[in-house]
This record gives structure tokens, C-alpha cells and sequence, in this order.
């Protein structure tokens, strides 16, 4: 029997868990800069110029060479510093350019939040593979996929790492990118798990205000006509409202979407496979297309 929107939500979302109490480690963020003062200049101190009678005997010869030698070294210097010169303007116009255009360029920034990290690894599977892995790997290929259709992309997160090893900061400081990022639409990615393991397919979730309903909806439509018919042979799921911090932080169309079961073996093993994370990313690229672009 189906059970009740509340009661399924209660059961099977997994990011209401009160996490503040995890620790992880600290953010591995250390560089190392070599700095290379053993140039050892003695070679050209040499005592060949200061020979006695050196002066005497080559004295105009002498203020010549060091006339041609202080030449050399201004054309030297000129040759080094205007092909750098020439690269960096070049890569500043570039990049000018991509700015200046971008207003027309692009459609407008989503955001692609990959849920957990760090020590919160999120759910674990029976084959050890951490949820928050699978959230990255589908937010690089999300974020590529949205970027080649022309959009601007802000991730929350680029590496294994969680943002604070505090969860309540964690979140906190998703929530200021994606303010600071003004995005169009919010997709936060994350992997499920249910006591029923035989529960399988891709879920979306939105806001409880339900601003991003209408997004979710469609997304959900569409991923079961496309996803969850294809790799799980059902097709009836509902995009479901709950109160998910993740979808509340701006006013702008934010959805959840767990992309399978990990407590189902099938699924799992789906997760664990490119083709399908591709295949997914590439369903939910369409989908955003199709609502920025209907006709
Ligand atoms: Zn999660």
C-alpha cells in the first residue's frame, strides 16, 4: 500500500537529521609555494674584467661593450615583458568580453548544490559507496551539462569536502552562495534510502511555499517518462513539497532531486554507473531547457 505523502517523507527523506553533532575533518586546504634563492651569481663576478692594464689597453672598447650590454638588456627586458604583456591583455579582453556578453549570453545562473560532504557522507550503501561521492560526480556532470546549454553555473560545492565541519554552518554558508548567486533555479542532489529496499526510481521534492512546484512537477513528469520507466519500470511518482532548507534560501524555483535508492540493490548499482549518472544529468538538462525555452 502507498503510504501517505507525510508519512513517506518523514520516512525517506534523509536531510532533516539533526547532523550538528557531526565532526569532520578539517578542510584540507594547504599550499606550498617554493621560492628558489640558491641562484648562485659568481660566475659573472669573475676576475676577468678587473685584470690590471684591462682598462688601459680596451678602455673604448669597454664603454662600448657596456653600451651594447645595456641595450641588450633593456631589449631583453622589453622582449620578455611585451609578449607577457600581449598574453595577459589578450586573456583580460577574452575575459572582458565573456562578461560583457554574458547578459545576452547566457540564460542565467543555477545553482547545483551537491548535498553532503566531508565526514557527512550522507547514506551508505551495502557496497560502501557514500552517498555524498554520488552527489558530486552528478553535480560535475550536471553543471557540465547546463554550462554547454548556456547557462551560468554556481556550485555550493567542487571537492569531497563539506563547507564547515559544522552541519548548521555547512548549510548556512550553501544558503549565502546561493543568495550571493541570484540564480533562476536551485537543483540540490542527493541519493535516498528507504526501509522498503524494494523502492527504487528518481524522486523530486520542493518547497513547502511551493514556489518551485510548477518546476518540480514538470521535472518529475518528465524524469518518469524518460529515467524511471526506462531503469525502474514505473512512471507514477509525484513531485512531493516538504519543508527542505535547501529549496527555501531564495524566492526562485529550488527542487531536490534524489536520484535513486541506494537501499535498493538495483539502484545502487545504477548510481555506481556513468552512463546512467550521464544519462540522468542529461534528462535534467533537458527538462530546465525545456521550461526556460517551452516553445
Ligand atoms: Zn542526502
Amino acid at each position: 500500500m502507498e503510504k501517505s505523502k507525510r508519512e513517506y517523507i518523514e520516512n525517506s527523506t534523509h536531510i532533516h537529521r539533526n547532523s550538528d553533532k557531526i565532526e569532520c575533518n578539517e578542510l584540507s586546504t594547504q599550499t606550498s609555494v617554493f621560492v628558489d634563492n640558491s641562484v648562485d651569481n659568481s660566475a659573472f663576478s669573475g676576475d676577468f674584467v678587473n685584470k690590471q692594464g684591462f682598462k688601459e689597453r680596451f678602455g673604448d672598447i669597454s664603454m662600448v661593450i657596456k653600451i651594447l650590454s645595456k641595450k641588450s638588456i633593456i631589449i631583453a627586458v622589453l622582449c620578455c615583458v611585451i609578449p607577457v604583456f600581449c598574453i595577459f591583455a589578450f586573456a583580460m579582453s577574452k575575459e572582458v568580453a565573456k562578461t560583457a556578453g554574458s547578459d545576452n549570453f547566457y540564460y542565467g545562473t543555477i545553482v547545483v548544490d551537491a548535498g553532503h560532504g566531508g565526514i557527512d557522507g550522507g547514506v551508505v550503501g551495502s557496497l560502501g559507496i557514500k552517498e555524498s561521492d554520488i552527489n558530486l560526480r552528478l553535480a560535475k556532470i550536471l553543471e557540465k551539462k547546463l554550462s554547454e546549454n548556456n547557462f551560468k553555473v554556481v556550485m555550493t560545492r567542487t571537492t569531497e569536502n563539506s563547507l564547515s565541519n559544522i552541519k548548521r554552518i555547512d548549510m548556512q554558508m550553501r544558503k549565502d552562495i546561493i543568495v550571493k548567486a541570484s540564480p533562476i533555479a536551485v537543483i540540490s542532489l542527493h541519493v535516498n534510502k528507504f526501509s522498503d529496499s524494494s523502492r527504487r526510481g528518481v524522486q523530486v521534492f520542493y518547497d513547502d511555499l511551493k514556489v518551485g512546484k510548477d518546476f518540480g512537477d514538470f521535472l518529475q513528469s518528465y524524469l518518469n517518462e524518460n529515467i524511471n520507466s526506462k531503469y525502474s519500470k514505473r512512471s507514477d511518482y509525484n513531485a512531493i513539497a516538504g519543508d527542505l532548507f535547501i529549496t527555501k534560501c531564495v524566492k526562485v524555483p529550488s527542487v531536490i532531486v534524489e536520484c535513486g535508492f541506494i537501499s535498493n540493490k538495483e539502484d545502487e548499482r545504477l548510481l555506481m554507473q556513468y552512463s546512467f549518472c550521464q544519462d540522468l544529468c542529461d534528462r535534467i538538462c533537458q527538462a530546465v531547457c525545456i521550461l526556460n525555452n517551452p516553445e
